[in-house]
């Protein structure tokens, strides 16, 4: 007798397993013992297993959990919405007013209601590129929900026009450190923390050098944020003689351990760079549209693949994309370049597929844990329901899962093998009692900080 206890799910319409030969078992089942996938296969050879539970797999299909390589977590679930589109370079100074404001019992609920929203929707695994103020509280909520997760802390040790807090430089490297710690004396297995320098704008070379040197130390990885705007490459070029890329080389840090967000304003030459040194990236479509980054006419996804690099796909903040769905960023990585480039050719479902499951995986060190359904594997699974409008007629569920499928359909969330949202609903927190209490916070909070955009149109 084992007192690890054993799952089923029997009789999958279809199981999207991303193995390496991305075979589509059809009438599947996969067994989970204790948090690990045992055994993919079809229903009829698994008959005979025998489980301590079984989840009917009927009319579903079934992926491995979704992965969202860089996602801010705490605040903007209390402000969500609140900007105007047109807000340009007011808008990030305004969000770190706000999340600066926030209590601890702010970021907790905010926090946790985020998470409802990446579980809800099939994401299992994600980054919070380390802006939270209050982790503890964070920790909190993601042990709550029981989701994946990587923390660390946003260091900076340079004035910077977004009213991030500049460290001194020891300073920000006593942080990264504890961050470390914090992250290795959480039991549950489901935390791992990195480097977070901002970005090479806003550190130092010794600060950029020092994070990518624990993160060795800790047998980790490190992120930044690369998002090259006109006034950095000028000055790059100008004070350092090279492109954006070419300076984090010469610092030292474009190597296998980072993993760089976002990843706009370079050229071919730069993306050949990052490929050819094996540094990971996770891009962002769904925050670089809104925000008017002019990624599909300038956007260079496709050489990356191209190339070589290990890529995955964010959402970035809940005030920049406004959604946090890691669907939506496979949807628009699969439709961007088709348009952009006049060539359907460019990133096939397929392949915004993997960018969203197994690519992202590997983008974040994660390729043998997750992404894809192996014997093996953390049991992370998620469940669509295919008796809905937007899923029929299935003949091909890849494409009716980039394209006309989304998060809505999910209905059955499952996270080192414990299921955290059945029939659409998460078993962690009661979903509208946390909306309610969220949106109290938020009210109170732009009341405190006297931060207000209203509505351009009347509200009577
Ligand atoms: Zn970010």
């Amino acid at each position: 007798m084992t007192d690890i206890s054993t799952l089923k799910i029997d009789g999958v319409r279809y199981i999207v397993t991303m193995d390496s030969d991305r075979r589509i078992v059809a009438d599947g089942s996969v067994v989970i013992t204790g948090n690990r996938i045992s055994q993919v296969g079809k229903a009829s050879d698994l008959s005979s297993v025998a489980v301590d539970r079984t989840i009917d797999g009927a009319g579903m299909v079934l992926t491995p959990g979704f992965v969202n390589g860089h996602m801010h977590i705490s605040y903007a679930h209390a402000a969500r919405g609140l900007f105007p589109d047109d807000l340009g370079a007011e808008y990030l100074p305004n969000v770190f007013r706000l999340q600066q404001a926030m209590t601890a019992e702010d970021e907790y609920s905010t926090s946790l209601l985020a998470i409802v929203e990446l579980l809800k929707y099939g994401t299992t695994t994600f980054i919070d590129p380390g802006t939270t103020t209050h982790l503890d509280q964070c920790l909190a909520a993601y042990d709550q929900a029981g989701c994946r997760i990587v923390i660390g802390r946003s260091v900076q040790d340079r004035a910077n026009p977004l009213n991030l807090p500049v460290y001194e430089t020891d300073d920000a490297i006593r942080v990264t450190e504890e961050v470390m710690s914090l992250a290795e004396s959480v039991s549950s297995g489901l935390v791992s923390a990195w480097s977070m320098p901002f970005s090479a704008e806003f550190c130092s070379p010794e600060l950029l050098a020092a994070c990518d040197r624990i993160a060795s130390d800790h047998e980790t990885r490190s992120t930044l944020h690369f998002t090259n705007g006109a006034r950095w490459i000028e000055e790059c070029r100008r004070t350092h003689g090279c492109s954006p890329t070419e300076y984090l080389d010469q610092c030292g840090i474009l190597n296998p351990r980072m993993t760089l967000a976002h990843c706009l304003g370079i050229g071919a030459d730069e993306a050949r760079l990052i490929a050819d040194r094996g540094t990971a990236v996770v891009m962002c479509p769904t925050a670089a549209v809104k925000g008017g980054a002019g990624t599909s006419a300038n956007g260079l996804l496709p050489e990356l693949l191209e190339y070589g690099a290990t890529v995955g796909l964010g959402t970035d903040a809940g005030n920049n994309s406004n959604l946090l769905e890691t669907l939506r960023s496979v949807y628009l990585a699969a439709v961007l370049y088709k348009d952009g480039r006049r060539d359907v050719g460019m990133i096939p479902a397929e392949t915004a597929l993997e960018l969203g499951t197994i690519g992202g995986a590997a983008a974040l060190g994660m390729g043998d844990m997750v992404g894809s359904i192996e014997p093996g594997k953390a049991a992370d699974l998620v469940l669509f329901d295919t008796r809905r409008a937007e899923w029929g007629a299935l003949h091909n569920p890849i494409n009716n899962l980039v394209y006309n499928a989304d998060g809505r359909s999910v209905h059955t969330v499952i996270v080192d093998g414990k299921v955290v949202v059945a029939d659409h609903r998460p078993l962690f927190v009661d979903e509208a009692a946390l909306v309610e209490e969220v949106q109290e916070r938020g009210e109170a909070l732009l009341k405190r900080t006297s931060v207000a955009f209203p509505p351009r149109w009347p509200v009577v």
